[in-house]
């Protein structure tokens, strides 16, 4: 059973003054998240979560998390701005970028930034563009396929990012060269896994590669960063991690490892977004329209512009039925939006309550990589997004996109007669 944190009364308050589609996201649930995961890594001193900003880019939640202590980890240009609006500041920030533009190191450079290299070439560009800071990660792909326990987990081999272990023996090597003094380092190796060992494991992979490091080149490790990829319970069998049990594997390694090194003293960094954010976001829209054909539909006015997810991965996203909880789940529906593309299916022969026109959809999990992942396809516009706070006020943290932001970027074209 998958309980939303709203309920059918307090929706029908909001959508009142709201008008659906919308994203709701609970700010109670993300500040409990993130002390969890604080007090599952409190055994090392040093400990920061930099929050994906790409997985909820909304300055309220930034802020909100910035008053749990959390930095932030950013990959693009507007993502820099938008963590120096917020007020973030040097290593506060992350920077975890790929294929990056000159124009992006220069601001994290100058915003005082932790950069995280993804390949060797990028030593000169950056060292070329911004130069180089004192302290300076890199990402690692050991290439293979990474497994925990025989199961294959994902396949780095196959993947654009990060060194060589050679690549990273020769970057550490060439940027103490050049001055720098304190290292990192970061791998990403499976997204959205529920495997409690997750973390454990690729933190032992990244302890035994740092002291390797260590002792080839004399650097100074500084902090190692498991990323993100800590998954979260989509479907309604699955239970959430265990982010204590977690926390506790990856203090096992660092005491195996680590600190029999002399490495004691290395902090523990993560950039966790979904884990953080996704269960305590949900996607609210109305029911609109019924057809019945040769399967049956549910029209919503919510689409896959506003949740990507089921498209593009086929990912499940649970649904409620606002005030229908305890109804029989005695039909089966694809749940539909507007799109001129067969794939904008929220739901695909999903057992669902009778749903009527009318009826609100509350569709869970929506709160990292969902509002973050919309776009403008058939010139569909954006929708708002909505805070919960404790005390159940409702705040609009991002207004919906009218006619004339879509037409914002034409606005040099005078030709036409465009809204203004
Ligand atoms: C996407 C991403 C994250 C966050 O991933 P989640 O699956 O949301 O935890 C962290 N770091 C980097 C470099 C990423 O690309």
């Amino acid at each position: 059973m998958k309980t939303p944190f709203v309920t059918a009364a307090a929706l029908q308050e909001i959508t009142a003054r709201y008008p659906t589609p919308f994203h709701l996201y609970n700010a109670q649930g993300i500040r409990a998240t993130a002390r969890r995961l604080q007090a599952a890594f409190a055994w090392n001193p040093g400990f920061r979560e930099f929050f994906a900003v790409k997985a909820l880019p909304n300055p309220y939640i930034l802020r909100l998390l910035r008053a749990e202590g959390c930095g932030v980890d950013c990959s693009s240009y507007a993502e820099l701005l938008l963590a120096r609006a917020c007020g973030f500041s040097g290593e506060d920030i992350m920077f975890s970028s790929n294929q990056t533009p000159a124009e992006d190191y220069r601001l994290a450079s100058e915003l005082g930034a932790l950069i995280n290299l993804d390949d060797i070439t990028h030593i000169d560009f950056l060292a070329d563009m911004a130069g180089l800071p004192d302290t300076l990660s890199c990402r690692y792909n050991p290439g293979d396929s990474f497994s925990i326990h025989n199961a294959v987990m994902d396949t780095p081999a196959q993947a654009k990012y990060g060194f060589t272990r050679a690549q990273l023996t020769d970057g550490y090597e060439r940027l103490l060269r050049r001055g720098v003094q304190n290292f990192g380092l970061h791998a990403f190796l499976a997204s959205n896994t529920n495997a409690e060992d997750y973390y454990p494991v690729l933190a032992g992979l990244l302890f035994e590669t740092a002291v390797q490091l260590h002792r080839e080149t004399g650097a100074r490790i500084d902090f190692i960063n498991l990323s993100g990829g800590v998954g979260i319970p989509y479907e309604p069998n699955q239970t959430p991690i265990d982010i204590m049990a977690v926390g506790e594997g990856v203090r096992r390694a660092y005491e195996r490892v680590l600190t029999p090194a002399g490495l004691g003293d290395v902090r523990i960094f993560t950039e966790l977004g979904r884990y953080i954010t996704g269960p305590h976001g949900c996607l609210v829209t109305r029911a609109i329209h019924r057809k019945h054909i040769h399967k049956e539909y549910i029209g919503v006015d919510a689409c896959t512009v506003d949740l990507m997810r089921p498209a593009m991965y086929g990912a499940y996203h649970h649904i409620t039925v606002a005030g229908k909880e305890a109804a029989p789940q005695d039909h089966v529906y694809d749940v539909v939006g507007g799109l001129c593309e067969n794939n904008d299916k929220l739901a695909v022969d999903r057992p669902l309550p009778q749903i009527d026109t009318g009826d609100l959809l509350i569709i869970h999990d929506t709160g990292a990589h969902g509002h973050a992942m919309g776009y403008n396809y058939n010139a569909k516009l954006r929708h708002a997004e909505l805070l919960l706070e404790a005390d159940g006020s409702v705040r609009l943290i991002r207004r919906a996109e009218t006619p004339k932001d879509y037409f914002a970027t034409l606005d040099f074209a005078t030709e036409f007669d465009l809204p203004r």
